[in-house]
């Protein structure tokens, strides 16, 4: 039942102050003209998509039909060591460089405003404090909602929205002080998380699976050929998708692929990179809030198995704000308690109801 388990939900309002609006000046640079001539070039005025109506949308939505069991905390800020563990400091001293500045970093339009690095270090800090209290017990689940997200950010560089890894500091944190040697990260972002990938590329301690709207799709890899390298070779695990799949395509994977991998990988940590762009109505792919909700009664069985339930998400994409919240609210639901329906293709049940409804009209009896 829906407040049967406790779920710590992490969020800090320095994230709100990561705004990049594009009309204010930027720091000059190659970068900048290049992003300026492109956007020059739209037919439309364009707007930093990954905004601070996100998250409030979340928290809006969460305040209005509250989820038993959910209680918010916030943790601190993540420091540069921890920082750190994923990132080189030739980045991670460029990114503090531009504190108080607005900037472009790359030309998938990732930017920085005057409070950036304080939101970003507060949303990898409240990842941190996701893995903390699902490990000390605190908390039967953790779900950490913040935002610059960070699934394509990259040991050396910021990408597509992204400035610190999130998932990847958190992962790596529980790793060095929390006794979790072998961390599982399942991303459902519709996008692959190209930035995890290449940071445990090479690193059989972490299992990364990620499910995504097929390349050319943005970020363009994550191709089933990308298995990891030298001793992480076999810990990366891709499953690319085409851009109409949806709940079925999804749990088959998760049942068929993920399962056994996380069954032959034996995780003492299960993390998701959880993004809800792969919803309807959002921009690629078709899962609806049950299939949310599947997928997450999936990812929670894993670590029951597996680790006790060690069980944290972080927030990554999801740009309509109406399913982000929804999404969200679906999730927080099933980590609480509540039971995922079985899922059917879209309009199976229904017209299994009509079927009833009109059976009489057609029988003699
Ligand atoms: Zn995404």
């Amino acid at each position: 039942m829906i407040g049967d388990r406790s779920v710590a939900v992490f969020y800090d309002e320095l994230m709100l102050g990561h705004n990049p609006e594009v009309d204010f000046p930027f720091v000059p640079s190659r970068v900048e003209k290049r992003v300026r001539s492109i956007l020059q070039g739209l037919d439309f005025k364009w707007s930093y998509p990954e905004h601070p109506g996100r998250l409030t949308a979340i928290r809006d939505a969460l305040t209005a039909q509250p989820v038993p069991g959910v209680e918010f905390h916030s943790g601190a800020p993540a420091s540069y060591e921890q920082l750190g563990r994923v990132h080189a400091t030739a980045y991670l001293d460029q990114i503090f460089s531009l504190a108080g500045k607005r900037a472009w970093l790359d030309r998938d339009t990732t930017a920085v405003s005057p409070d950036s690095v304080q939101a970003a270090s507060a949303a990898a800090g409240q990842a941190i404090a996701a893995v903390e209290a699902v490990c000390s017990g605190d908390a039967d689940s953790a779900f950490a909602l913040v935002r610059p997200p960070g699934h394509h950010a990259g040991p050396l560089r910021a990408q597509g929205f992204c400035l610190f890894n999130n998932v990847a500091v958190a992962a790596a944190h529980a790793q060095a002080r929390l006794a979790c040697e072998r961390v599982l990260i399942v991303d459902w972002d519709a996008h692959h998380g190209n930035g995890t990938q290449d940071i445990f590329w090479a690193d059989p301690d972490v299992l990364f699976f990620d499910i995504h709207c097929a390349a050319p799709f943005y970020p363009g890899s994550g191709h089933l050929e990308e298995v990891g390298a030298g001793l992480g070779e076999g810990y990366t695990v891709n499953v690319p998708i085409p851009e109409t799949a949806g709940d079925l395509a999804f749990e088959k994977a998760f049942r068929e692929i993920l399962l056994p991998a996380a069954e032959r990988f034996q995780p003492d940590l299960v993390l998701v990179s959880a993004g809800f762009d792969p919803h309807r109505n959002d921009m690629a792919l078709n899962l609806t809030y049950d299939g949310f909700r599947m997928l997450t009664q999936i990812v929670q069985g894993i670590a029951d198995q597996h680790c006790d339930g060690r069980l944290a998400l972080v927030l990554e994409g999801g740009y309509n704000l109406s399913s982000l919240a929804q999404g969200v609210h679906a999730v927080l639901e099933v980590l609480a308690g509540g039971e995922a329906p079985a899922l059917a293709e879209c309009g199976i049940r229904e017209v299994e109801a009509a079927a009833d409804f009109h059976r009489e009209a057609f029988t003699d009896d």
